[in-house]
């Protein structure tokens, strides 16, 4: 049986997946560490992880799909800018098929993750689709008509750099008032500092957040009732504009599910237009990290299907 592999790059992992043209993963989902420093060490640990992956493939590898986060160039494979990555205009699509000898395509890392929610996951089945990822910054992504919009410049769904208060919190962009600056890791910190008082700065994580939440905190629980309400206030902005049949959070953070996501709903039936608040869902992701790997592999076989005309 012939597979696509799909390779999520991150900033200090390298996950694969070998992905069946309907979705089906062989062997799960595989992560390796790297250290890459610089261009050709990254270049390097993305082609080792394709040839391990490759040994251990049931048939033939058609092509490789590449997804990191980042502007990404997805008709000419290159890296504009990424935030975890060593990488600045780089052609990583051709760099990595120069070292394996298969076709390669990149897209966005939550690009690739909302191409496998919407094939396999919590948005399967739907057209118009919003994802949004919560962790140390906020990704975004959309599904317009049954297909992910990029924009002009490959831009498109960066939902973390909406402005929700003009003259408010800064953003790491440089800007002030972002949704990153208060849905994302120092958002949290920020916020749970602000309303409770009680912790460290720099000691007040999502994880410890939540875990203070499900012990019953009522300082945590009203941390993220304020987390959750500017959550609800982007989600309002995006459905506004783009009248979604449902929007997606995930991520790290976005794993604290219905502790966020039931403040923000508040916000969303209250805010845009009827029927679009009464009727757009907003749900946890369903594929949790194994998203971006999958997804980057549905993107080979979407490119290989568009390549063949
Ligand atoms: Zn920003």
């Amino acid at each position: 049986m012939e597979h696509a592999l799909g390779v999520d790059v991150g900033g200090t992992k390298v996950a694969t997946a070998l992905v069946a043209t309907d979705g089906t993963v062989a062997g799960g989902v595989k992560e390796r560490r790297h250290g890459a420093r610089d261009r050709d060490e990254l270049v390097e640990a993305i082609a080792l992880s394709v040839r391990k992956a490759r040994a251990t493939a049931p048939g033939p590898v058609v092509g490789v799909g590449l997804a990191c986060a980042g502007t990404v160039d997805r008709d000419t494979g290159t890296v504009v800018v990424s935030p975890n990555l060593p990488l600045k205009d780089d052609p990583l699509a051709a760099l990595v098929e120069h070292e394996v000898g298969l076709p390669v395509v990149l897209d966005n890392d939550v690009n690739a993750a909302l191409t496998a929610e919407a094939r396999l996951g919590a948005a399967r089945g739907v057209r118009n689709g919003v994802m949004i990822t919560l962790g140390t910054g906020v990704g975004g992504a959309l599904l317009i008509e049954g297909k992910i919009h990029r924009g002009a410049h490959g831009c498109a769904g960066e939902i973390g750099h909406m402005i929700v208060d003009a003259h408010g919190d800064p953003c790491r962009c440089g800007g002030k008032g972002c949704l990153e600056a208060y849905v994302a890791a120092p958002g949290f910190e920020r916020i749970g500092f602000r309303t409770v008082g009680l912790f460290e700065r720099g000691a007040f994580t999502g994880e410890l957040i939540g875990r203070l939440a499900e012990e019953g905190s009522a300082a945590a629980m009203q941390s993220l009732e304020t987390i959750g309400w500017w959550l609800g206030v982007g989600i309002s902005n995006v459905v506004s504009l783009l009248d979604p049949e449902v929007v997606i959070v995930g991520g790290g953070l976005g794993n604290l599910g219905e502790l966020l996501l039931g403040p923000a709903r508040r916000v969303v039936r209250r805010h845009p237009l009827p029927p679009a608040r009464d009727r757009v869902r907003v749900e946890q992701a369903e594929l949790g990290t194994a998203a971006g790997a999958i997804g980057a592999g549905l993107v080979a076989w979407e490119q290989r299907g568009a390549d063949a005309g």
